[in-house]
């Protein structure tokens, strides 16, 4: 057993899952989460790979399989909406897809028992030393850690504390898009359509309640700060987008506005040289987001959490050891993930400099 204290920020998959193996071979595990609970995020993940191996070390793959969407397929459309292809249910929905908020949900449940979970609070300051790292917060008292890892996601507040500001290390693929819920107008039943225009796409698809469906509605932009903007304005930028669209697209406005689920994301990936900085580190989407558009996402936060716990643990508590381990095993994996998440991106329509 070790007694080192660990903070984690971020509490949506690569925060709880890390927690939860850290706690497995020792570690006194702090989370920190800024939203005030757990992040009801409307749209689907998916699991490829090796990310099996991870929920199974997990012991949660049989209840994750359980939250199955059970997608079909997904259907291309002409720009009058009639069928004029298929795509396969991999394609979106990869080997395994459940909600978001049923995996977040599975996660916090495994670890609640054993995790301190401080929702609601954000760290502000980090200063290293030699033998810690003292933690300022937002809300809470300060406090000293001997590790901090970043699982904050896109707009890490451990990475730019650590890094350095935002601009510096993301990239923008050239594509935003909001997400909603509308009612199922189109009666789709465990499939989705997809109708492309000029750099914009609209992807519907419905999946477990079946009088609704989730709306993505995206488009080619150079403008990378977007989903920073007040919910007025990226509305304005998706009507400005899908002006000419037609088809169903004035409808699908309407319902955006009337939403209460709206969110909004730009497709960026997370570039940087190191991802661990002393006694920091970071993993999942803060250290080497892939863009939703790689559909790797999900499956990425896991692993990078079990093969950053892997390497803890064989160091013995040497950190800067298991630091470099862990970047070594998998910034492959990492570079080509990104790579496939550029490719979406230009598939739908997206301006990849
Ligand atoms: C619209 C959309 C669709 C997607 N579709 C897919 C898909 O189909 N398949 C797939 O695999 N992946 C998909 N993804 C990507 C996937 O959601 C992420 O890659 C994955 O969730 C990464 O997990 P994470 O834990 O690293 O980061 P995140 O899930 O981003 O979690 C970061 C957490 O940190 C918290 N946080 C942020 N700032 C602070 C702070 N200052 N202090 C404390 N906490 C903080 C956030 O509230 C959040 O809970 C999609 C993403 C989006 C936006």
């Amino acid at each position: 057993m070790t007694d080192t204290k660990v903070l984690i920020s971020g509490a949506s998959v690569a925060g709880p899952a890390l927690a939860h193996l850290l706690h497995r071979d020792g570690y006194d595990v702090t989370v920190v989460e800024r939203a005030p609970t757990f992040r009801d995020s409307g749209y689907a993940v998916d699991f490829r790979g090796a990310a099996f191996d991870v929920l199974d070390e997990m012991g949660i793959l049989d209840e994750v399989r359980g939250h199955d969407t059970k997608m079909r397929g997904t259907a291309l459309l002409d720009a009058a909406g009639a069928e004029a292809g298929q795509l396969p249910a991999e394609t979106f929905a990869g080997e395994l897809e459940v909600s978001k908020r049923d995996l977040t949900r599975i996660l916090h449940r495994i670890t609640a028992d054993y995790t301190e979970y401080v929702f609601d609070d954000s760290i502000t300051t980090l200063t290293q030393h030699e033998s810690g790292v003292a933690v300022e917060f937002e809300r809470g008292a300060p406090r000293r850690f001997d590790l901090v890892l970043g699982a904050d996601g896109l707009y890490s507040k451990v990475r730019q504390l650590t890094f350095g500001p935002h601009s510096g290390v993301l990239r923008h693929l050239g594509l935003s898009g909001a997400g909603f819920t509308a009612a199922n107008f189109l009666g789709l039943d465990h499939s989705g359509v997809l109708q492309q225009g000029k750099g914009t796409a609209i992807y519907m698809f419905s999946a477990g309640d079946a009088d609704r469906m989730a709306v993505s509605l995206s488009f080619a932009t150079d403008s990378p700060a977007l989903d920073r903007l007040e919910r007025s304005e990226q509305e304005q930028a998706v009507r400005a987008a899908f002006a000419g669209h037609g088809w169903e697209a004035p409808r699908l406005l309407e319902a955006m506005s009337a939403a209460d689920d709206f969110y909004f994301s730009s497709s960026c990936q997370v570039h940087l040289d190191r991802w661990s900085h002393g006694r920091a580190a970071l993993v999942g989407d803060a250290g080497y987001c892939a863009a939703p558009t790689s559909g790797m996402g999900t499956s990425q936060a896991l692993i990078g959490a079990r093969v950053l716990a892997r390497k803890l643990a064989k160091a013995g508590g040497d950190h800067a050891t298991a630091f470099a381990a862990y970047e070594a095993e998998l910034r492959p994996y990492v570079t080509e993930n990104q790579a496939k998440g550029r490719d979406g991106a230009v598939a739908f329509g997206g301006r990849v400099q």
